[in-house]
């Protein structure tokens, strides 16, 4: 059971606005209104259009979701959810849990068969990337067991240590 669900799960180095997916997640903060790292990169590539669709949605709080199309983007739709801040407490992991379950949860909404997270909070938001792709990977295979619309999830990261880090964990739970 679990394998057949994994073998949906794949992690990749790269840059995730460069990929032919039906949605791509941003780790955005809770303005929507662009920002530094992944969702500054987000922005750039899909040009000003997104800026002012974001700025109709009015904000969105940590551990929710909220889509927009992807205008210049390979990618038909951004979804743009807000990671915690790391703290060390309890409500981190239930938050950077939600983030997750809520982009999912959405991508069905839209009929997405395809969708790629990059390692949200991983950045500027300090959470340390051993914890955070356990909350990753473990709530996209609770995810995937009862919805099955979504054929594949990419896990984007940005360097090859957090690549060998979700790949490890991965194969840990194969
Ligand atoms: P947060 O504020 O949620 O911590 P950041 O954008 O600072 O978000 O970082 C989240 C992760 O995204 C980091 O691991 C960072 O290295 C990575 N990242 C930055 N740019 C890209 C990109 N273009 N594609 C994929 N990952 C990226």
């Amino acid at each position: 059971m679990n394998n057949l669900i994994i073998q949906k799960m794949k992690p990749i180095q790269g840059d995730i606005t460069r990929l032919k997916v039906d949605a791509i997640v941003n780790a955005a903060n809770k303005t929507l209104l662009g920002g530094g790292g992944v969702d500054g990169a987000i922005h750039r590539a899909a040009g000003p259009q997104l800026l002012e669709e974001c700025r109709t949605l009015n904000g969105c709080q940590t551990g929710e979701a909220k889509i927009t199309k992807g205008y210049n983007l390979q990618a038909a739709y951004v979804i743009h959810t807000v990671g915690p801040v790391y703290t060390g407490k309890p409500d981190d992991s239930r938050l950077l849990s939600d983030c997750y379950k809520k982009s999912l949860a959405l991508a069905d909404e839209y009929h997405v068969t395809s969708i790629a997270f990059p390692a949200i909070s991983c950045g500027i938001y300090g959470y340390p990337v051993e914890k955070a792709c356990r909350i990753a990977l473990d709530t996209t295979v609770s995810y995937l067991k009862v919805n099955n619309t979504i054929q594949k999830v990419f896990f984007v990261l940005f360097s090859s240590s957090h690549l060998s880090v979700y790949q490890a964990y991965l194969d840990s739970i194969k």
